[in-house]
């Protein structure tokens, strides 16, 4: 069984804490501009949304079977046994293909950089391996977001609606949407009135991604072999020019 998130927004009370234990779980600036910022962006991976009284949180959903990681020519995101989808930064060659393919609008880009990466909610992959909570679920006082086994979880979230059917949109976002995701959600408020797609197909994305490459003659070997070759250039000449230059190559740069 893998490991995944439920957020019940009814019992958020809006006090952000999970997304101060997020910056500081990913070393992150986290001030008051930070808190009052409401967009996922490279320095936020997660945000609560506020609308009256209603919360809602949003942040990576560790879809099952990821469209990012299956646009990626590089392999540098990757879905793991225990649920969270990591991002290898050494991998990545900074085509951005993930930030087109992810139907949540997830992945951001540190345009801002010299040596820019992707940057998303990991689920927390290094806790959960150890088979500790998200920082996040840690955190939260009031148990709106609770880490656990996926199936646990599921099957927890149908019993709230059921004893509760008043309280809760009959909908728990995450069981089906693109194939399943890590990350559970149970709203009072419709969930697209917080900017989730409720148009999304039931099927795993990258069979989409499939079918449209597949129709394009040769599209996935050579465009793989031309974006590897881009990369393999990119990162060479950087080693050439650290080392004649007797700077630290964009690996040990980040190693900093
Ligand atoms: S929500 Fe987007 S970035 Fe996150 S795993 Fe799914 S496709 Fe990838
Ligand atoms: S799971 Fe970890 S990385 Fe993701 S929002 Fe929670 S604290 Fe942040
Ligand atoms: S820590 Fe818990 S209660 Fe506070 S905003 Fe986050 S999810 Fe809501």
């Amino acid at each position: 069984m893998s490991k995944a998130l439920l957020y019940d927004a009814t019992v958020c009370i809006g006090c952000k804490q999970c997304e101060a234990a997020c910056a500081t779980q990913n070393k992150l600036p986290y001030d008051e501009i930070a808190a009052a910022e409401q967009t996922q962006s490279e320095h936020k991976y997660t945000v609560v949304l506020t609308k009256g009284d209603k919360f809602m949180r949003r942040l990576c959903m560790n879809c099952a079977d990821p469209a990012c990681a299956s646009v990626c020519p590089v392999g540098a995101l990757r879905k793991t046994a225990e649920g969270p989808v990591i991002y290898e930064e050494t991998r990545c060659m900074g085509c951005r293909y993930c930030m087109v393919a992810c139907p949540f609008g997830v992945p951001k880009y540190e345009w801002s950089k010299l040596l820019p990466r992707v940057q998303k909610c990991t689920m927390c992959a290094d806790r959960v391996k150890n088979g500790t909570p998200t920082a996040c679920a840690e955190i939260c006082p009031t148990g709106a977001t609770k880490f656990g086994e996926r199936d646990e979880l599921m099957a927890e979230a149908q019993e709230r609606i059921r004893s509760n059917p008043g309280q809760y949109v009959n909908h728990i976002y995450g069981v089906g949407e693109v194939g399943g995701t890590s990350v559970l959600l149970l709203s009072s408020l419709p969930f697209e009135e917080f900017g989730y797609r409720i148009d999304l197909t039931r099927d795993p994305l990258p069979l989409y991604t499939y079918r449209v490459l597949s129709r394009i003659p040769d599209f996935v070997p050579l465009g793989g072999v031309m974006l590897g070759g881009i990369w393999w250039i990119t990162h060479r000449r950087e080693e050439v020019a650290a080392g004649e230059s007797g700077h630290l190559t964009k690996k040990e740069a980040r190693q900093k």
